[in-house]
């Protein structure tokens, strides 16, 4: 088996996910500008690197996890750059969530230099890459993607092949946007439905049932009681933090702008956890939203 591999930004996901390559018996060299987190993957029995150089010496395969667009293009494909020190055909996987113009500059450039390149973001969050059970929307040619396949079922349990460089990133956001404008629909409903003497347990009952019925309702309802596992049962902590609902709003808008779409929901969704963040919610769940919007 080619043993080595190179993983840069060793954070709350990259930290567990490259354990999970150790324990699969891969050689993991990592990289992290934070010294806490070198010092974790090094405890985890990494290899703990303090240069790029150095991670990705010898690495069959280099994996990236990093907060957004500007640090990938940054280690990529700056002044120091990866890009231009492994040799033709080693295999990169970002798994960072960043924007799809991000994603495709720097996967034409691994391309032009003869690598084999996917964009692969995940969700899951930390209790999935804990355990190794994230999903990957991997975008990339078909070559590309065969390679990464093992590396990512190492990590995750539902790998799904989207189509061409930066589609990894566009299935997240897509599936992200409908996410936050659906959330907002539920937390909606079950505010008028308080207004006007209708039980939430009821409301859940009927619509759970009826053409309302959806994730945000039936797996991670936003009000305590009706789904036990719901972060609403446990005082609205994260699970998915407002924050990143927002980054990743976001990074629909961004895209919708660059690409002509027309999305004023999402637009729409993006000012509401805007505010909402403002106003503390962004280190609290995503669905503390109903909450929020009985004060506005
Ligand atoms: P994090 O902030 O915990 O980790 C990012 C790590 O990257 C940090 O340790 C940081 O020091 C390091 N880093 C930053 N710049 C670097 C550089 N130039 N070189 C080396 N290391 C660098 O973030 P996270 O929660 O692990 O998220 C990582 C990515 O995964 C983000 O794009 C996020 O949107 C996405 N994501 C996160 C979750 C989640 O639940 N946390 C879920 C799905 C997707």
């Amino acid at each position: 088996m080619l043993k080595k591999i190179g993983f840069i930004g060793l954070g709350n996901m990259g930290g567990p996910m490259a354990a999970n390559l150790l324990k699969a018996g891969y050689e993991v060299a990592g990289f992290d500008l934070d010294p806490n987190a070198l010092a974790a993957h090094d405890k985890a029995g990494g290899v703990a690197t303090s240069d790029l150089k150095d991670v990705v010496e010898g690495a069959f395969a280099v994996v990236t996890m990093l907060p957004a667009g500007p640090h990938v293009r940054q280690v990529y494909m700056e002044e120091g750059g990866i890009l231009d020190d492994v040799p033709p055909g080693t295999l990169l996987i970002d798994c960072s969530t960043i924007d799809v113009a991000s994603a495709r500059v720097v996967a034409n450039a691994a391309a032009e230099r003869g690598h084999f390149m996917v964009d692969a973001p995940v969700s899951g969050g930390v209790a999935g890459a804990q355990g190794g059970k994230l999903t990957f929307m991997v975008g990339g040619p078909e070559e590309a993607f065969n390679r990464a396949k093992p590396l990512l079922e190492v990590m995750g349990q539902t790998i799904v092949h989207a189509g061409g460089p930066g589609t990894g990133q566009a299935a997240k956001i897509c599936n992200n946007m409908l996410l936050g404008i659906s959330m907002i629909g539920v937390c909606e409903a079950f505010n008028l439905a308080e207004s006007l003497g209708l039980e939430a347990q009821s409301l859940f009952d009927i619509a759970s049932k009826s053409s309302g019925q959806c994730w945000s309702l039936t797996s991670y309802c936003p009000v305590p009681g009706p789904v036990e596992t719901s972060p609403a049962n446990n005082e609205y902590r994260p699970g998915f933090a407002g924050a990143m609902m927002l980054k990743d709003l976001k990074l629909a808008q961004l895209a919708a702008e660059d690409n002509g779409a027309k999305t004023p929901m999402g637009a729409k969704a993006e000012a509401l956890y805007q505010a909402f963040c403002d106003a503390g919610g962004a280190t609290e769940d995503f669905s503390a939203m109903v909450r929020w919007l009985k004060s506005v």
